[in-house]
């Protein structure tokens, strides 16, 4: 029987509801496809960092990095310790040290959701690079307080940085419908985005059955409203794919449903799993959070770690349980709480 040792950080506020619930979820499809799940809870966040100084222990990577797979609820408590703090304690910390350079979004629309636009057919794979390009934390500021004050923030883009996501992305396309959206302004940005798109040039000889269409980021984002079905797997800098998901998070029909993935597709270290939004400290502790983008997020970590039944048994019963508006918590108009949707998502399954 495999066997998988996932390290689960719930985090703070709705976090730590909407992790309860996938685990319920994830354990029941292990059960269902015959694999053990053995889940290590850690306490980290910014209820450790209130009471210790710091987000995790000074070890806390080390601790992770036996783990399969990071599964990760939210972090963030603004009334008590600043975003940037949560963020530059955990978060960046986790996805640098373990290399996951591919941020992953899938948008489109489950069964029995709809969105804000009247389109209702679109499956956009947003790839989104994850550890350098604009925000590589490169620049600084001159003159400061002083009327001549400059700010520098520089992007730094690398062949092997862009080369790298690029082929993560050609390849998602190639097990797709075989056409790869990349997205640039290099009409704008004569340097970076010249260089993404020769190295795409580059790659598309190395995959003769993908169809590169390429995109400046205002008409992609646009088109994103105006066309969504046009778009199959995006791939994007990582300020371009940052806004980018967005758009489609909201097209497919808010935060409670946009799942994600922080990859390292050589498999040597873990990846990291975990819900768009964030801890939503107006909802939390009140049952009232959707746990639809949490439950997917830890089927896309079931797809990595190469359980691909179970993943597809879990969106399935997405599917069913959501065609329901008994199952629909408050934000998709109904009444139900997060975890009678983890008890339907269960009994689907
Ligand atoms: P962060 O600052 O951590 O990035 P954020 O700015 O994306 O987070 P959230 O905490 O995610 O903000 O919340 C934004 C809004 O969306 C809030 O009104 C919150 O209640 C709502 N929201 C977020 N997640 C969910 C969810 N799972 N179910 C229902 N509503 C949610
Ligand atoms: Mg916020």
């Amino acid at each position: 029987m495999n066997s998988y040792n996932i390290a689960v950080i719930p985090g703070d506020g709705v976090g730590v509801e909407v992790t309860e619930a996938t685990l319920k979820v994830l354990l029941a499809a292990a059960e269902k496809f015959g694999f053990n799940l053995a889940p290590t809870q850690y306490e980290w966040g910014c209820e450790y960092y209130v009471e210790h100084g710091e987000m995790m222990p000074a070890d806390g990577l080390s601790q992770l990095k036996k783990s399969d797979a990071i599964y990760l609820g939210a972090v963030g408590w603004p009334e008590k310790v600043c975003d940037s703090v949560s963020l530059h304690g955990l978060l960046l910390p986790i996805r640098k040290q373990f290399d996951q350079f591919v941020n992953m979004r899938p948008h489109r629309l489950l069964t029995g959701t709809s969105g804000p636009l009247k389109k209702t057919k679109f499956d956009i794979l947003c790839i989104r690079e994850n550890t350098e390009g604009e925000y590589s934390g490169a620049g600084g500021r001159v003159h400061v307080g002083n009327p001549h004050e400059v700010a520098v923030e520089t992007s730094v883009f690398t062949r092997h940085g862009v080369e790298r996501l690029l082929r993560f992305g050609f390849e998602q396309a190639r097990q797709r419908s075989g056409k790869l959206a990349s997205i640039t302004k290099s009409n704008a940005q004569k340097y970076s985005m010249v260089f993404w798109d020769e190295i795409t040039e580059e790659l598309s000889a190395e995959y003769p059955d993908v169809t590169v269409e390429r995109y400046h980021v205002d008409a992609a984002a646009a088109r994103m409203i105006t066309h969504p079905e046009s778009f199959d797997v995006i791939v994007a800098s990582n300020l371009f794919g940052d806004i980018l998901s967005d758009i489609g998070a909201a097209i497919q029909g808010g935060l409670g449903f946009a799942a994600s993935a922080n990859i390292n597709p050589s498999r040597e270290l873990p990846s990291m799993f975990e819900p768009v939004h964030g801890s939503a400290p107006d909802i939390a502790g009140l049952g009232k959070a959707n746990p639809v983008a949490a439950v997917w997020s830890g089927a896309m970590m079931l797809e990595h770690l190469g359980e691909t039944k179970a993943a597809q048994a879990i969106m399935a019963a997405l599917n069913d349980v959501l065609a329901s508006p008994d199952n629909c918590t408050p934000d998709m108009g109904g009444k139900a709480t997060t975890s009678e949707v983890a008890e339907a998502i269960v009994k689907a399954i």
